[in-house]
């Protein structure tokens, strides 16, 4: 079977969801989303701000509440089904993410067995036939397989990969 290495924050999980409304709730504003094309949410904000909002991943339970994408829970089940998947996160820059996001999977992907979890640094280590990320930097190492972009407000401006907008995207691609 081939491998698929699945991204998780801003693939499975919604971290940039989470971000926005966490800032617009602590700091009682809101994000002009037009202005995001191509930039993360502390890039749009004034200074001080984006210190609170940079600090975000590194805050006790950050991760374990994020939203899971929409299908991504349904397609992951049937791309089991022809394929080795693996959840595959740089869990390494954010230490205190590990057990939140070990549960988060648990929660939300039940049958996903611990076999197939990868908690790394960088992922150019990483051997696999796809690789399904948000982050120009993740992808443009990849060398095993095909590197796919997911969509993201910050990586709009890249043309260089394939790209799936959403789970549909990708369930039309593999399955
Ligand atoms: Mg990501």
């Amino acid at each position: 079977m081939k491998k698929i290495a699945l991204d998780m924050d801003d693939v499975i999980a919604d971290y940039v969801g989470k971000a926005i409304k966490t800032y617009e709730e602590e700091f009682d504003t809101k994000v002009d989303k037009s202005l995001m094309d191509g930039k993360k949410v502390w890039q749009i904000i004034p200074e001080e701000h984006a210190k609170v909002v940079r600090s975000f991943p590194y805050r006790a339970g950050f991760f374990r509440d994020l939203a899971i994408k929409p299908g991504a829970r349904e397609t992951i089940e049937e791309l089991q089904q022809k394929y080795e998947v693996f959840i595959v996160t740089a869990a390494m820059e954010f230490p205190g993410s590990f057990l939140d996001k070990y549960e988060w999977i648990k929660e939300y992907l039940p049958n996903f067995s611990w076999r197939n979890l990868v908690f790394c640094g960088h992922k150019h280590i990483i051997d696999a036939d796809y690789l399904v990320d948000d982050h120009d930097k993740n992808l443009n190492t990849f060398t095993s397989g095909e590197p796919i972009l997911f969509s993201a407000p910050h990586n709009t401006h890249l043309d260089c990969y394939r790209r799936f907008d959403n789970w549909q995207d990708l369930h039309d691609y593999f399955l």
